[in-house]
């Protein structure tokens, strides 16, 4: 298991994956055993380096994890076999905006795709959250460039950005769930829906 996290660090960094921060694992996977959490669903596998490590939380924790790069799919794939972890990893090929789930809820979802999509993504998965559930995202500093967007010089770069601005201001006025921004790795925010009742 061990080779297989270094083996996939030396691939993500080989072939410019950006996969998530070692820290900022490490703060989700206490979070995972600390609250209990059996079901997760994330946007975005890329390799399955994240998948894998929220998997290992526990061994009766199910992953569904959702990427639309081919190559990337397939390496996933094929890490989740050498992980042994093909029965609790369900690995989808497809765009996230384009998936039909049914029937189906999460204690957490974690979003770790296209920054430019963050509330569109977390607008249609909050739905398959289980009452109390929690919306996990990442990179919301985006290498710094957040807050400091008059600095960018590529226009596509500084939309992106204003992008990300623009989801932290939702979720900052978010009147169903309470965020909590995490300045761990690349920026995490953590939020809560409320309970229905209060
Ligand atoms: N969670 C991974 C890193 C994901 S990198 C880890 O930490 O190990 C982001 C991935 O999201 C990329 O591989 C990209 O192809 C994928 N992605 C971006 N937009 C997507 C979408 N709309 N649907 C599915 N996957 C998407
Ligand atoms: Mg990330």
């Amino acid at each position: 298991m061990k080779d297989l996290i270094m083996e996939m660090e030396e691939y993500a960094k080989d072939n410019n994956v950006p996969i998530i921060e070692k820290k900022s694992i490490a703060y989700i996977m206490k979070l995972i055993k600390k609250q209990n959490i059996k079901n997760i669903l994330e946007i975005g596998s890329a390799i399955g380096y994240s998948a894998i490590l929220m998997a290992s939380c526990d061994n009766d924790i199910n992953v569904t994890t959702i990427e639309r790069d081919e190559v990337r799919y397939m390496e996933c794939l094929k890490n989740v076999k050498k992980a042994n972890m093909q029965d609790r990893i369900n690995v989808v090929y497809q765009d996230a905006l384009d998936i039909n789930l049914v029937d189906v809820s999460y204690d957490l979802i974690f979003i770790d795709a296209a920054k430019g999509q963050y509330t569109n993504f977390f607008e249609k998965f909050k739905f398959f959250l289980k009452p109390g559930g929690i919306i996990i995202s990442d990179n919301l500093k985006f290498h710094g460039y957040v807050g400091n967007k008059d600095e960018i010089e590529s226009k596509n770069l500084r939309q992106l950005v204003g992008k990300l601005e623009n989801y932290i201001d939702f979720l900052k006025n978010n009147d169903e769930f309470d965020t909590e921004f995490i300045d761990i790795g690349d920026g995490l925010s953590i939020s809560i829906r409320k309970d229905d009742n209060v």
